[in-house]
């Protein structure tokens, strides 16, 4: 099944319009007809299906026939994310975050971080890809954070989870008592690791340390791993 995506704005008086990249990628990659039939999501929750009824060279337009609102993912996952230096290794991560059904993505600066500046625009289109690809209807905000103290305090209601390699056998277990609807922040570190004072700030504000096993992973490995854990 061939998802395409068009913002809620797109979607009004029975009609949902693909346009840019979306309504090339219908019309001229999938060569789609009219008549053909097509699934459109929103990224809002939002799920349409119906028969295209016209196209143009910058749009595509879709009669909507039957629409769905679908859950966000639970429990409400948010992975906070240390900006890693390679490229392709931070793409995949929030690639696979997505199709692991992560509600947001935040990236941050730390203070082992190499690299400062990462491409938004290729990550949101990173992101809307693998929405469509594991036929999810949402789609998660990616956030950049300034400091990992920064990203915390954004987050004043959520249950901390820091993945962290060097800890003590006695913080290791991965239960805590986090009702259904708590946001659930998963922290991982980039290559370098938390610093000393990131692990403090994490646990002076009530945040519990969790090992992903006794084997040092990668950042992208632990994230996948991480959020895995919350599978439903
Ligand atoms: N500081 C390490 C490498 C960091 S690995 C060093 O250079 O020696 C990058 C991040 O992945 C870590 O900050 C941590 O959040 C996560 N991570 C990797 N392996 C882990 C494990 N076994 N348990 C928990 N977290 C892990």
């Amino acid at each position: 099944m061939n998802i395409f995506y068009a913002p809620a704005k797109q979607i009004n008086n029975g009609y949902a319009e693909l346009t840019d990249q979306e309504a090339i990628h219908a019309s001229k990659v999938m060569r789609v007809r009219e008549g053909d039939q097509l699934v459109i999501v929103d990224g809002e929750g939002g799920r349409y299906k119906g028969p295209v009824r016209r196209i143009t060279n910058k749009s595509v337009q879709i009669e909507i026939k039957n629409k769905e609102k679908l859950s966000q993912p639970s429990p409400p996952l948010i992975l906070g994310m240390g900006i890693i230096k390679k490229r392709d290794r931070l793409e995949f991560a929030v690639e696979k975050a997505v199709e692991l059904g992560a509600r947001h993505i935040c990236l941050f600066r730390s203070e082992h971080t190499i690299k400062e500046n990462v491409r938004m625009d290729r990550l949101e289109s990173i992101a809307l890809s693998a929405m469509k690809q594991s036929l999810r209807a949402w789609l998660p905000q990616i956030s950049l954070f300034n400091s990992f103290k920064d990203l915390l305090e954004a987050f004043p209601n959520a249950h901390y989870l820091t993945a962290h390699e060097k800890i003590d056998a006695d913080q290791k277990n991965m239960n805590f008592n986090a009702g259904s609807n708590d946001q659930l922040l998963l922290l991982v570190g980039p290559e370098g690791g938390f610093s000393t004072d990131e692990i403090k700030t994490a646990r002076d504000k009530g945040g519990q340390l969790v090992s992903l096993g006794s084997h040092r992973l990668r950042a992208e490995t632990a994230a996948v791993v991480f959020l895995s854990q919350f599978l439903s």
